[in-house]
């Protein structure tokens, strides 16, 4: 599976050559031309990596690193920042907001791709060996795929994502809202309906031949949670 890289970038020459080189080491890339974009892009896609450049048309670049530090279902994804500051005071502050690592402006590609190659595999270290499991539900982390009594769900991201977070915490009851925090991220405003939808989507991913027990639980007035009981 091709690792998906997300660009984050207003010069959009700059854009064009890093999906040629990127494209051109096997990465699939996906681009953003702002801080909204970007935003929206990893409510939307599953994103091994970002590049994101420090200075953006809307949100700087540090203030979207903290956002999506501070976003449970992202906080995790690598971040290298791209600047054409250089000072060591920038390079610090940039660290500091969460990058994980940091490339000034003009660069070679070859140190990109080696930079690229070094963040993932320490996140793929880290996660191996992440499986989560309820009931007949096996999920792995890592390579993104669930498995129900050994058939392949199809589930889309934000779906992947709510039952995530449900499967790390069985049993326990959250509100439409605070499923919306942790899928979104706290700054953006999404209709608690939304919700709904997505945990329609959801239940008839998982209820694949229309077999399944419904494992997803209505807390009438509450919210959701994953459970054997229907309610
Ligand atoms: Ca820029």
């Amino acid at each position: 599976m091709k690792p998906t890289i997300l660009a984050v970038e207003d010069e959009t020459a700059l854009i064009s050559l890093l999906r040629y080189n990127l494209e051109h080491e096997g990465f699939n890339v996906l681009s953003a031309l702002d801080g909204k974009e970007c935003l929206l892009a990893l409510t939307k896609h599953q994103i091994n990596l970002i590049l994101l450049d420090w200075m953006l048309p809307d949100i700087s670049g540090i203030e979207i690193c903290r956002k999506i530090r501070r976003h449970s279902a992202k906080k995790d994804i690598p971040i290298i920042m791209l600047t054409a500051r250089s000072e060591e005071a920038d390079k610090v502050h940039g660290l500091n907001s969460g990058a994980d690592d940091y490339l000034s402006k003009p660069f070679s590609y070859s140190e990109l791709v080696a930079r690229i190659n070094a963040l993932l595999r320490r996140v793929q270290t880290i996660s191996m060996d992440k499986l989560l499991s309820f009931q007949d539900v096996e999920m792995d982390i890592t390579t993104h795929k669930v498995v129900r009594n050994s058939v392949q769900l199809k589930l889309g991201p934000i779906e992947f994502n709510l039952l995530k977070h449900f499967m790390e915490n069985p049993g326990r009851v959250y509100s439409r809202q605070q499923l919306i925090d942790f899928v979104w991220g706290q700054d953006i405003y999404i209709d608690e309906r939304t919700i709904d939808v997505h945990i329609r989507r959801l239940r008839k991913g998982m209820n694949f031949d229309g077999q399944q027990n419904n494992l997803i639980r209505t807390v009438r007035s509450v919210g959701y949670s994953l459970d054997l009981a229907e309610g």
